[in-house]
């Protein structure tokens, strides 16, 4: 009684109806036959696939530049961004002959994202000083061991001939945001002396 919010309940007699049980069954079931004919909320996936917004946060692409060279630089902002820690890469220097492959000296030889790891929050992206992360609207697919979630440079660079367009991640007012996000991500780097 320490709150004073107990109840006393009497057990009072059942009526009739109460006893013959069919009202309270006959009320159920006519719950039950409104929900039929209500529309179905849930879809038959995969078969059936909803629409994704296009700045959905699904898997990364690491883009190529108009020229078909790679834009990442291994500068590895975006996994010092990462708060899952789901990103690793291995650093290399571009060797002559190369400049069709890599846009700048340096490039990431190893580029790995867990995407077990990963939680979609989009901070790599915004953390690229050089525009070569973005997540997009592809889901990532299921399987059936856990290596296989670790995707490397086979699955995230986009392929030359078939571009992933994220013109729509890249609007004045996304661009001005990724501008500040780096600015707080350096400053804070700079604090830490990473
Ligand atoms: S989306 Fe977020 S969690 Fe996933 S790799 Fe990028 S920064 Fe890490
Ligand atoms: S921040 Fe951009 S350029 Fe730097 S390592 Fe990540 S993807 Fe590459």
């Amino acid at each position: 009684m320490l709150t004073n919010r107990s109840k006393v309940v009497s057990k009072k007699e059942m009526s009739l109806s109460e006893r013959l049980y069919l009202p309270a069954i006959a009320s159920g079931l006519s719950i039950t036959f409104k929900h039929i004919f209500k529309k179905v909320p849930t879809i038959r996936y995969p078969e059936q696939k909803r629409e994704i917004a296009s700045v959905y946060r699904g898997q990364h692409v690491l883009k190529r530049d108009e020229n078909g060279a790679e834009r990442c630089t291994a500068c590895g902002l975006c996994a010092v961004a990462c708060p899952a820690e789901a990103i690793t890469m291995d650093a290399a220097e571009r060797k002559k002959g190369e400049e069709g492959l890599y846009r700048e000296e340096k490039y990431a030889s190893v580029y790995e994202i867990n995407m077990l790891r990963c939680i979609f929050c989009g901070l790599c992206e915004e953390a690229c000083p050089k525009e070569a992360i973005f997540l997009t609207n592809r889901i990532v697919d299921t399987e059936y061991g856990r290596n296989s979630f670790i995707y490397g440079k086979d699955k995230l660079v986009e392929k030359i001939d078939a571009r992933i367009d994220v013109s729509e991640r890249q609007t004045e007012k996304t661009i001005e945001f990724k501008k500040i996000s780096l600015a707080i991500i350096i400053c804070l780097l700079l604090k830490l002396r990473i």
